[in-house]
């Protein structure tokens, strides 16, 4: 399936493909209970994800052991997806930020990152 997403002021689009959404991840860490984000599941990798548009007005955001880049936009503050240090380009996305999903209705796992980061 192919996805489109983006921040709230569209500086900041982007697609990526993968097996169809039916799923997500809610973290724990002391950043994603305060962003609230319903995440994807999976991480979708370098050949299946493209920024269309918005490299400038992306800033990242980093926290703790600095191994994640939580990316946000700099206009709307939007945090469309993150990355890691470790395993660049290998993106968790924010499935709030896709039109075509319904991201509260997804089923959602806990994942405990409060515990595991
Ligand atoms: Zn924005």
């Amino acid at each position: 399936m192919k996805y489109r997403g983006s921040c709230h002021c569209q500086a900041v689009q982007f697609e990526f493909e993968c097996e169809a959404i039916d799923s997500a991840i809610l973290c724990n860490c002391s950043i994603c209970i305060r962003k609230n984000a319903i995440m994807s599941d999976v991480y979708i990798g370098p050949k299946f994800f493209k920024l269309l548009t918005g490299a400038h007005a992306l800033s990242v955001y980093h926290w703790g052991d600095k191994d994640v880049n939580h990316y946000f936009c700099k206009n709307c503050g939007i945090y469309p997806f993150h990355d890691t240090t470790y395993e660049p380009d290998k993106y968790r996305v924010n499935l709030g930020c896709i039109d075509t999903l319904e991201s509260r209705e997804l089923q959602t796992k806990e994942f405990d990152g409060k515990n595991e980061l």
